[in-house]
């Protein structure tokens, strides 16, 4: 039996995370990924890095991860590079170090010999971190996915992406349920590719404040996307308490 939970862009949200992983449990999931973006934005970075690394699941870089080990010049914004800057104050040496060493893509093997790929933003450019927002960003991936399903995270918004071999679309009508009762299931078709991203833990920008994260059933086939409830009042306040950007509490409540 093998049902992995997959979860990306925790983003140092210890509430989040630790509801999810209550509710990883209660769906009696045997196994577990993380798709990166452990730290950045939210009050927790230690903890939900120790969180993780307790897990011992297999674990792909986010570009906050990188960013808090090796600063760049470039890609971040003044609050995004503020909430950095002081992440990288709250980890030391050794944690910093388990950081460096995630890798940017992996193949996972299910304890019943099926594979899957995990990565961060996207298998054409895993070191890029280019956004996969619509169809056609979708559509430069699947050359460089050999397995039928990969997981991304990155966006922080919930996205099925489908490649028929020629063509890639999204899948609305699969991820629909999920705007309306916060859960959805599909089944994927053979013959097809799939690109899944599970939105995000920690920080959900698709206006649904509540977190979200996926589950591969390889025994019944099975795609699962859902959304937990947690204390979002406390993780504000904690955000509050560390004097980071008063914007990076106001948006954990609108999910944005
Ligand atoms: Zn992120």
């Amino acid at each position: 039996m093998a049902k992995t939970a997959i979860i990306s862009d925790i983003h140092a949200n210890y509430h989040a995370l630790s509801a999810v992983i209550e509710d990883v449990r209660a769906m009696q999931c045997t196994d577990l990924v993380c798709l990166g973006d452990v730290v950045g934005y939210n009050a927790y970075p230690s903890e939900c890095l120790d969180y993780v690394r307790e897990l011992k699941c297999p674990v792909v870089k986010g570009n906050h991860d990188e960013e808090v080990v090796t600063p760049s010049k470039a890609r971040m914004n003044p609050v995004a590079r503020q909430a950095m800057d002081w992440t990288r104050g709250q980890l030391d040496a050794p944690r910093l170090r388990w950081l460096s060493l995630l890798q940017y893509q992996r193949i996972v093997r299910t304890d019943v010999g099926k594979t899957f790929s995990i990565v961060h933003s996207s298998l054409n450019h895993p070191k890029a971190w280019n956004y996969i927002i619509n169809a056609s960003d979708a559509s430069n991936n699947f050359p460089r996915q050999f397995s039928q399903m990969c997981f991304h995270g990155h966006t922080h918004v919930p996205k099925i992406f489908v490649w028929d071999g020629k063509h890639a679309e999204e899948d609305h009508d699969n991820l629909h349920p999920l705007y309306l009762n916060g859960y959805t299931e599909f089944q994927p078709l053979p013959n097809h590719k799939y690109f899944i991203n599970v939105g995000s833990v920690g920080q959900p920008r698709d206006s649904d404040p509540r977190a979200c994260y996926g589950i591969f059933d390889t025994d019944l086939n099975l795609v699962i996307i859902k959304r937990v409830e947690y204390d979002i009042r406390a993780a504000q306040d904690a955000i509050r308490a560390a004097n980071l950007p008063d914007y990076l509490a106001e948006r954990l409540e609108k999910g944005i």
